[in-house]
């Protein structure tokens, strides 16, 4: 099931971009109602809000009284973490258990507000953040939701800004224009985006990239590396409960600034035992996170050649985004594989002069080679030297893998 986190600040646009999911047939769950769900009376998430803060935060009927809460917690930061670690649990509790039931087959979206705040994107396939500059919110808050200015720009000032939203989002919906733009652009990204992903994490399908070289590769884009950072902070994220991953870490020409590359985010994932990237458990957490195991590709070309296949075999998964093409490498840490794929991409990152060669051959060999399969075997031949003077170079530098 793939799992979208929609967020974006207060009066950017956010409810009204979930609103359109559902209608296209996402299940959405809402935060903020379920964050009024569980102070309702008789949740026992109440109960321990009014011990924690007296019976004066209640109404006679028992319900909940905001605004008693909210003057004792908003000037007082650790009245307002203890009402955070008595709520957070509870709201994270409920989510986990609607999108748990959610079916098969259906985009389960998360509508949360402070999705950046609290890190909890990482949970998320896709975070899709909702903007439109301050001036407007404010605007849109005043004239449609009946706010004060100076309450909507209080709000807006006490969240994230749109620059660390940014930093995380995979997708970014501008909502300076009119109501119609902003559905318009959902619907693209349902159809283009999340229907295929869907279709490709329910069916175990990779994405697949084009299949001319001259296609796939192409000049350096800015996006690489903080695409990479978030796939690494996912995957990471995902397989942190089963504790067989030792790093995870970008690799590859995308990790070197200035290297024309398929348009493919390399990321390698150090284990302790090649064996644990086979247990059932490793392989579902990795099948959920939207990674499917690729049978051929069992290993590496050993370097130099002739040396012991063994040191260079490893797993290899290919993501399901469709729109953001990720190859996962899995490693055993300290193997010959491992260590050339983080000298390689940190040789390469500090010898311009490298890279520029290596470079120049991908273009030589671009003019000779139609499909992306050939194009890949044929810089084999350039790795060969290419391994001799990166192993050089570590030895000279005193290289040490990190
Ligand atoms: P959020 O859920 O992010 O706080 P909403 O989706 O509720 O934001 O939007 C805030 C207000 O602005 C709502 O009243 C909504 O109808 C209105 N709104 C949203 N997008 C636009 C737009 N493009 N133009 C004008 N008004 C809009």
């Amino acid at each position: 099931m793939l799992r979208v986190g929609v967020t974006g600040g207060i009066g950017s646009g956010k409810s009204t971009v979930s609103r359109r999911l559902a209608e296209l047939g996402a299940h959405v769950v809402d935060a903020d109602a379920v964050a009024r769900e569980v102070v309702e009376p008789g949740e026992p998430t109440l109960e321990r809000i009014r011990e924690r803060f007296g019976v004066h935060v209640l109404r006679d009927d028992g319900s909940l009284d905001r605004a008693a809460l909210a003057a004792i917690v908003f000037p007082d930061r650790d009245a307002l973490d203890a009402l955070d670690a008595i709520t957070g649990p509870a709201i994270a509790a409920r989510v986990a258990q609607q999108r748990a039931a959610v079916p098969d087959g259906v985009v389960s979206v998360y509508d949360m507000p402070l999705l950046v705040e609290r890190g909890l994107w990482v949970h998320e396939h896709l975070t899709v953040v909702v903007e439109a500059d301050a001036e407007t919110r404010v605007r849109r808050l005043v004239e449609q939701r009946g706010l004060s200015a100076d309450d909507a720009r209080h709000r807006i000032a006490a969240q994230a800004t749109d620059e660390q939203r940014r930093a995380v989002a995979d997708v970014v919906l501008d909502n300076s224009g009119t109501p119609d733009d902003l559905v318009r652009a959902v619907e693209a990204l349902w159809h283009e985006r999340l229907v295929p992903y869907e279709a490709n994490l329910g069916s175990g399908t990779r994405a697949r990239r084009p299949d001319l070289a001259r296609d796939c590769v192409v000049e350096p884009r800015p996006d690489w590396e903080p695409r990479a950072e978030r796939v690494v902070a996912r995957l990471a994220a995902a397989l942190a409960p089963t504790g067989v991953a030792t790093e995870v870490s970008h690799i590859g020409s995308t990790s070197v600034p200035g290297l024309i590359a398929k348009d493919v985010i390399d990321v390698q994932v150090g284990v302790h035992h090649l064996d644990d990237a086979d247990r059932d458990d490793v392989r579902q957490v990795l099948r959920d996170a939207g990674y499917v195991s690729s049978h051929g590709v069992h290993s590496d070309t050993p370097h130099p050649l002739g040396s012991d296949p063994a040191a260079w075999v490893k797993r290899f998964l290919g993501g399901c985004d469709p729109a953001n093409h990720v190859h996962v490498h899995v490693r055993e840490h300290g193997s010959a594989g491992w260590r050339f794929a983080l000298l390689f991409r940190d040789w390469l990152r500090h010898e311009p002069a490298e890279r520029d060669a290596y470079a120049a051959e991908k273009h030589r060999l671009l003019g000779l080679h139609e499909s992306t399969s050939d194009y890949v075997v044929a810089k084999e031949a350039w790795f060969e030297g290419a391994w001799l003077r990166a192993t050089d170079w570590a030895e000279r530098t005193g290289w040490q893998p990190r």
